[in-house]
């Protein structure tokens, strides 16, 4: 078996059809986000400004959460040294959970090393508590909940996004007697638009099914505390798992569920991704539970990330380029061609300094390929006029056109 050649098989099948992904290696510097240094391939270093990060408010940076971190990594050193379940449940642990259940209002909290694995150890353990779930989920549902699904090997449905008459005839269709999940985001960020978080709920009630949200690119930033969508609309008390990251504003890493105390008991004790696995340094949860305390009492920082946003699709429309526009903090410009998608982005970095991943297909879909920006309360005004100017120049320069119109 020539293992070599398979590998190259699969390499070429990503190069063919344009899918195969480059790292742009970059290092931020604290105290100067959104600035970083970006070193090329060939070992030269120029300053660049991040404009597709999801350290959305900076707090990657922030003087609490960096004492809070080395606090702890001073007292009590590098690793947890353990699984939860063996020796690595420490108080910064225990604390950290304790933070999550209060800012969503639920009873009990659990911590996974990431939001990924959060998502895919707790949907594919529904099923073995619930037996004969059926999973109904959006069909824009991130990777990671798709995989949790599948891991699950239980009957899913899937319904067009955001779609809810579809959802309805779905669960319309389905054995009532049937355990029903119904999972979905309250942002999806590749185009920054709302889950309809209330309807689902009442259709929830209506056919017995429970709830799960993502609320991966809401929580610190939505809500009166940050607790995401659910907060902000009064909902989080109809969700039966809420979904969260520790790793985008709130800067640091790590995944969580919130739920009552019964479902985190059954999740904490059947979910392999949870048990097998070592848990977060007490650095970071100490680093994260900073950071959900510090972003609870500070609205102003989420306001002004509103602010930057609603300038920044201001300025945009005002210059006539397509954007999606749904109210939200993300700012997707699109393009349409994968090929200019690319070279805008590398001109972008290479003629202006501005960092913005181009998103192609599969991430979209084709036809969709875009630039998705994420406007911060650390982007300076001066920021925003150099990435103005420059999309202003490359716009004209591969001759897209201006039709202002908005999704
Ligand atoms: C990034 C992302 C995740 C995964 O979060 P991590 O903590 O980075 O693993 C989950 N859901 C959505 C919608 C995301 O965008």
């Amino acid at each position: 078996m020539d293992y070599t050649a398979k590998l190259d098989t699969a390499l070429n099948r990503l190069h063919e059809e344009g899918r195969y992904r480059t790292f742009i290696d970059i290092e931020r510097r604290k105290g100067q986000f959104p600035r970083a240094v970006w070193r090329r391939p060939d070992g030269t270093e120029s300053e660049i400004t991040v404009w597709c990060g999801n350290d959305y408010l900076g707090m990657g940076q922030q003087p609490e959460v960096l004492a809070a971190m080395h606090e702890a990594l001073d007292a009590t050193g590098a690793g947890s040294g353990g699984t939860r379940n063996i020796s690595g449940t420490t108080v910064y642990h225990k604390r950290l959970e304790a933070e999550i259940a209060d800012l969503h209002g639920t009873e009990a909290a659990l911590l996974f090393t990431s939001a990924y694995i959060a998502n895919d150890a707790t949907l594919s353990t529904l099923p073995l508590l619930f037996p004969g779930l059926i999973i109904v989920s959006d069909e824009l549902n991130h990777a990671s909940m798709i995989q949790g699904i599948r891991h699950g090997n239980c009957e899913k449905r899937i319904f067009r996004h955001n779609d809810l008459d579809h959802l309805r005839e779905i669960l319309e269709g389905l054995d009532p007697a049937a355990p029903k999940v119904i999972a979905f985001e309250s942002i999806y960020s590749m185009d920054g638009d709302f889950g309809p978080i209330e309807e689902i709920c009442d259709l929830a009630d209506e056919f017995g099914a429970l709830t799960y949200i993502d609320e991966v690119h809401a929580v610190g930033m939505y809500g009166p505390r940050g607790g995401g969508v659910t907060e902000r609309d009064g909902l989080a008390h109809r969700i039966d798992i809420i979904n969260g990251t520790l790793g985008k504003a709130y800067g640091v890493v790590g995944g969580y569920i919130a739920a009552s105390a019964k479902m985190v008991d059954a999740i904490r004790s059947y979910a392999p991704g949870f048990i097998f696995t070592t848990s977060l340094p007490p650095a970071i949860a100490a680093g994260a539970a900073a950071s959900i305390s510090h972003l609870k009492n500070n609205h102003f920082l989420r306001e002004r990330h509103q602010a930057q946003a609603r300038v920044l699709k201001a300025r945009l429309k005002g210059m006539g380029l397509p954007i999606f526009d749904h109210g939200s903090h993300i700012v997707p410009v699109l393009v349409g061609d994968p090929v200019k998608c690319k070279m805008i982005s590398d001109k972008l970095l290479e003629d202006h300094g501005i960092y913005v991943q181009p998103i192609n297909f599969p991430t979209v879909p084709r036809g969709t390929e875009r630039l998705r920006f994420t406007p911060s309360p650390v982007h300076g005004p001066d920021e925003m006029d150099r990435l103005i100017r420059g999309l202003d120049d490359l716009w004209g320069q591969c001759a897209l056109s201006r039709s202002a119109q908005t999704a």
